[in-house]
């Protein structure tokens, strides 16, 4: 999302002017898929406007490596959004369930061929039986047990290699589900913070819509902006400013966890607080509070201790309506974070 400053003219009233932050990208990216060739479509623009926006560091830097090695590709780009944006493995993930397909595959033969050891086993006992109808020496009645001895080895043998079999397979299972979920995981978890990105954002807000219109209960959302964290960049060096995008990713997380809040990265130095069972008033007092404790402490480096000095944010906080999208919320919490920008920054302010 992007945001005048406040050192912008804006006109008093009138007809709506384009924000021209927007714009400015807008023709940066299309310069950027003319020069690369690229096509303008949706995965490749998203992927240019993160980077025009310099939304992702990391991805920020990934796009230069590949323009300076001249591989800045259909291929190059499939790999940033991969690394950087949430997007799922796609060869990894297939790999997962072909493997998991075999295994049910083998499973089931495995099953099938215990199923005819068993009907074996059935017919001997049943053959037994039958010449047991009729009278039976002593000789004809040994060679009769020796025949349902040994058909009953061997339907032990093959229960004992079935059993084996059977538990070898459960223990691969397990570590196929347990790839197969963190694969999930990743797919929606933003790898610097380890907040939700902004695919694990949507999707939680879209079920938190739902569960909370059932539930008749209220839903509030607030957009949260760090203040002037391009200055903590330059500074401190990126290594920091990441440092202190995790810090406050946390500090979020911990201040909304209570109510059953989540965190998400929704783009560089933004995040997305969603608290359910909250209004807008109760919201804003939370993340008002999140903000007072984050500004009145100095951060320290981890590392030697020294100061990085104080951090604040802005934040706009949306109740969920009925008639909401995801969008719709979300651009009302933006606005209500434009406001307190605009504003002097340092503040909460809720959706009128
Ligand atoms: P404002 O108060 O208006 O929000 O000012 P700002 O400086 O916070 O906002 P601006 O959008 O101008 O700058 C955001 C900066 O965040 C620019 C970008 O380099 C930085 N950034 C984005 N992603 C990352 C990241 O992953 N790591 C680090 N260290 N910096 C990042
Ligand atoms: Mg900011
Ligand atoms: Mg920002």
């Amino acid at each position: 999302m992007t945001f005048l400053d406040s050192s912008m003219a804006i006109p008093a009233v009138g007809i709506a002017v384009p924000d021209p932050g927007p714009m400015r990208f807008f023709s940066e990216i299309g310069t950027l898929l003319l020069a690369h060739r690229l096509p303008p479509v949706p995965d490749v623009y998203d992927l240019l406007w993160r980077y025009v926006r310099d939304d992702y560091h990391a991805l920020s830097l990934g796009v230069d490596r590949a323009i300076a090695d001249g591989i800045f590709d259909l291929a190059a780009v499939s790999e940033l959004r991969r690394a950087h944006c949430g997007d799922l493995d796609a060869s990894a993930v297939t790999a997962l369930v072909e493997a998991a397909h075999d295994q049910a595959e083998a499973l089931s033969q495995r099953i099938e061929s215990g199923r005819t050891d068993l009907a074996d086993y059935g017919r001997a006992i049943a053959d037994g039986g039958a010449r047991l109808e009729t009278p039976i020496d002593a000789a004809g009645l040994a060679v009769l047990l020796e025949q349902l001895g040994a058909a009953t080895a061997t339907i032990q043998a093959a229960n004992a290699r079935l059993e084996g079999e059977l538990a070898s397979a459960a223990v691969e299972m397990r570590g196929l589900a347990e790839r197969l979920g963190a694969a999930e995981r990743a797919a929606i978890t933003d790898p610097l913070t380890g907040a939700l990105n902004r695919r694990g954002t949507i999707e939680t807000l879209e079920r938190l819509q739902a569960e909370t219109r059932a539930a008749g209960t209220r839903l509030a959302l607030a957009m949260v902006d760090i203040d002037h964290f391009k200055r903590v960049n330059d500074r401190f060096g990126h290594a920091l400013g990441d440092d202190v995008l995790r810090f406050v990713a946390r500090h979020l997380a911990d201040s909304i966890a209570a109510g059953g809040g989540k965190v998400g990265r929704f783009g560089g130095e933004e995040f997305v607080a969603m608290l359910p069972g909250h209004d807008v008033m109760r919201a804003t007092a939370i993340i008002d509070k999140a903000r007072s404790q984050l500004a009145s402490q100095i951060i320290r480096n981890a590392v030697d201790g020294s100061s990085l000095g104080r951090v604040s944010f802005s934040a706009g906080v949306a109740g969920d309506r009925v008639e909401d999208s995801c969008e719709t919320l979300i651009a009302r919490a933006d606005d209500a974070l434009y406001c307190a920008k605009r504003m002097g920054r340092d503040r909460v302010v809720p959706d009128r």
